[in-house]
């Protein structure tokens, strides 16, 4: 025969027992009233608020981190209202005045209508987690970064040129606006690196760099060390007429820097040849013939001797 009440009472001391030695903090919420209910001891060793402080949702909440207060108890009302269960993360306020990182995991329980009668819910330490998240999340932030700049000189590079210019020739396109791309090269520079050795020629390279974002004077002008000797700059929404007038301020500035470099053909200090070219793209025109163009105007600017900016007629 069996005995229905001892066994009963049995199962629910194995219940108390269990719910009350793991980790996980059990607890539930009475919908009409929002008070607890019931939360497990363990509340106590987390937070170090004393069991029966916890008497209804508005201690919950004055718990809570003040950045996410608002959010979560919007989140966690709404969803208990529309009977959905569902899981909140947020930081409580522990009573040494310390913040720990909580996932609420909670179950609507509903009537036979289907009105929400009690929360029952399950808080979990997720501090560690967190920790780590937020960690690896920095590092990743921070290689992208790494990967996206020069290391020598601190400005862009080549890989964050390529993406910066698909961004902008699609706003180009878009607003029907006219983009231009400017390629400077610093001339003559393998005879500075064999005359004065590689270090200053990578001081140079700074220099160089430097110089140009001080020339670029608009937010949006975007500057990158294209390769080796070689910069560019893509200028948002800007006509020839300005982009010619940015290319000769990089020259002069860049002269005006006065290097010494004994032994350029061209100057007894570095100069910078530059091809400058503007378009307002078309669905038919490609960025990549664009660079091409560009490109080619630099070097028509080498072969007409250097120290020089060559640009298309308008
Ligand atoms: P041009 O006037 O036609 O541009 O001649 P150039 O000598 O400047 O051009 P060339 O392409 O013949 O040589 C470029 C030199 O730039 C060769 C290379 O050693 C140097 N260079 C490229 N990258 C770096 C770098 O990171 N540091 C240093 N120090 N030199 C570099
Ligand atoms: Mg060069
Ligand atoms: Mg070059």
């Amino acid at each position: 025969m069996t005995k229905p009440s001892i066994e009963m009472e049995t199962d629910s001391e194995v219940y108390k027992t269990l719910l009350e030695s793991t980790k996980a903090i059990p607890w539930k919420i009475d919908w009409e009233t929002l008070e607890f209910s019931y939360i497990g001891p363990q509340i106590e060793t987390l937070l170090g608020w004393e069991r029966d402080s916890w008497k209804g949702i508005n201690d919950w909440a004055a718990r809570m981190h003040p950045e996410d207060r608002e959010h979560i108890v919007d989140f966690c009302v709404s969803q208990s209202k529309a009977g959905s269960d569902h899981e909140a993360d947020y930081r409580a306020l522990t009573k040494s005045g310390e913040y720990v990182w909580i996932r609420d995991v909670v179950h609507v329980v509903r009537d036979e209508t289907g009105e929400t009668v009690a929360l029952i819910g399950f808080m979990f330490d997720i501090t560690e987690r967190k920790q780590t998240e937020q960690r690896l999340l920095q590092l990743q932030q921070e290689l992208e970064e790494l990967s996206y700049k020069d290391p020598l000189t601190g400005i862009a590079n080549r890989r964050m040129f390529d993406s910066v210019l698909e961004l902008e020739w699609a706003h180009a396109l878009e607003k029907r606006q006219p983009l231009s791309l400017i390629m400077l090269d610093i001339d003559c520079f393998k005879q500075y690196n064999d005359h004065y050795g590689h270090v200053q020629g990578d001081e140079c390279l700074q220099r160089v760099a430097q110089t140009l974002q001080k020339a670029a004077r608009r937010s949006s002008d975007f500057i990158a060390r294209f390769g080796g000797e070689e910069f560019a700059l893509i200028l948002r929404e800007t006509d020839q007429q300005a982009a010619l007038a940015v290319a000769e301020r990089c020259r002069a500035e860049i002269h005006q820097q006065q290097i010494p470099h004994r032994a350029s053909d061209v100057s007894h200090v570095i100069t910078v040849s530059l091809g400058v070219s503007t378009i307002v793209p078309t669905v038919s025109d490609e960025a990549i013939r664009f660079v091409d163009k560009v490109d080619f105007l630099l070097y028509r600017a080498k072969q007409a001797g250097r120290d020089r900016i060559e640009t298309t007629e308008e």
